[in-house]
């Protein structure tokens, strides 16, 4: 839907669009053409020459209004407190940080950023009127210079596709910067709330160091400290301990788990190698040609490491033994949730290939393999027919 104008602010400037919409029906873009028509992406068609009108998502809007007029006064404080640090460009996002890039290497300036961030917040308290005005480029240049800027010049040049401009629109707060914008404000600092710098990046640009400040403000900052608050207690209560404490906690129970992690394995390692080497020991006591192991919690990794390690000692054993082993594993006991197997001993796509089948279909087994044979494990019931068939056609005596 175009319009010969709107209250929805277009894309442009830096600003993303508003959003809202025509007569209840949502737009959710909208952008100004040369002629200075706003078209609006809109769920539904219209008439040329109906009559609409057009409601703006406020909060949305507010939200932008409030980081685009911060971005305003941090750029200020940063150009004209700290011998000229320029902004090279900045981005407004609708969630998340909101971003400004300085001409400044953050390494040497660190303290700098923490003034600007004081400044901007005394510039808050202090609720300077933010007033757009319409100005000719003599009227322009002169309340510049005021504010210490170079040549504007450059500001009266406009795309090739717009007309030549003759007056500029000047964002002046109130004894504290002048600047040529067509974005959204909000008409006084205070309503500002208060503003945090959230982040500082070294980037580069143009093969210079340079900083990417990241910030957030007004109720955005407000429903980031609330949520800040609700994790705080949460914390709190599972610590048991105050916020002076916590960075030293939470590192230590990170190094703890990672420890624990480690023992942990070792000891699963231990575990796996007893478990596979009494396997075989078992196989030798009862002269059994097929045994089969059953693990609770265990992943198909798990029944590999036993397997492996019955192998091994099937291999080294005084008169080594070819040896089938089945290992089954279920998440819980008896419950009718996921489950693996693994089988080994046998050739599964050559001489052996019809018992590895009906193995598996006792089992329900899905899966493949060749030397090991191992997948989803469908019915535990059926382990007993399936070591009966590997028990009934014994591999040679090695
Ligand atoms: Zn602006």
């Amino acid at each position: 839907m175009e319009l010969a104008d709107s209250c929805a602010f277009p894309t442009g400037g830096g600003q993303p669009a508003d959003t809202g919409t025509l007569n209840g029906a949502r737009f959710s873009d909208c952008v100004r053409d040369a002629d200075g028509r706003v078209q609006h992406w809109c769920e539904r068609a219209f008439e040329a020459g109906d009559e609409v009108c057009v409601a703006v998502d406020w909060e949305r809007r507010w939200d932008h209004m409030q980081h685009h007029s911060a971005q305003h006064v941090i750029s200020a404080m940063a150009v004209h407190k700290h011998a000229g640090i320029r902004t090279i460009s900045w981005e407004l996002s609708s969630a998340g940080d909101c971003a400004v890039e300085l001409d400044c290497d953050p390494s040497e300036h660190g303290a700098t950023l923490s003034e600007i961030e004081a400044q901007v917040n005394e510039a808050v308290l202090g609720g300077k009127a933010i007033t757009p005005r319409q100005m000719s480029k003599e009227e322009c240049e002169a309340e510049m210079a005021l504010y210490d800027k170079s040549s504007t010049e450059h500001l009266f040049r406009t795309p090739e596709r717009f007309a030549p401009v003759a007056e500029l629109r000047v964002v002046f707060i109130e004894h504290v910067d002048a600047n040529p914008c067509c974005g959204t404000h909000v008409p006084s600092t205070a309503q500002l709330q208060a503003v945090k710098f959230t982040g500082v990046e070294r980037i580069a640009r143009d093969g210079k160091k340079c900083t990417k400040l990241s910030f957030v403000a007004g109720e955005r900052l407000r429903l980031l400290l609330e949520n800040y608050v609700l994790i705080g207690k949460q914390l709190k209560a599972s610590l048991s301990c105050g916020p002076e404490g916590w960075a030293e906690k939470a590192a230590k129970l990170v190094a703890d788990g990672k420890e624990d992690g480690r023992r942990l394995k070792k000891m699963g390692a231990e575990l796996h190698a007893m478990l596979g080497e009494g396997l075989v020991a078992k196989a030798q006591a009862e002269r059994l040609p097929a045994v089969h192991i059953h693990r609770i919690g265990a992943d198909t990794g798990a029944l590999n490491h036993i397997i492996d390690a019955a192998t091994a000692a099937a291999a080294a054993a005084d008169a080594p033994l070819k040896l089938r082993v089945l290992a089954t594993a279920k998440d819980e006991e008896g419950g009718t949730g996921a489950g693996s197997f693994v089988m080994a001993g046998l050739d599964a796509r050559g001489a052996d290939k019809e018992l590895a089948a009906a193995v598996l279909a006792a089992i329900e087994g899905k899966g493949g393999g060749k030397d090991r044979v191992q997948g989803k494990l469908g019915a535990l019931q059926g382990v007993a027919q399936a070591m009966e068939l590997l028990s009934a056609a014994p591999p040679d005596e090695a």
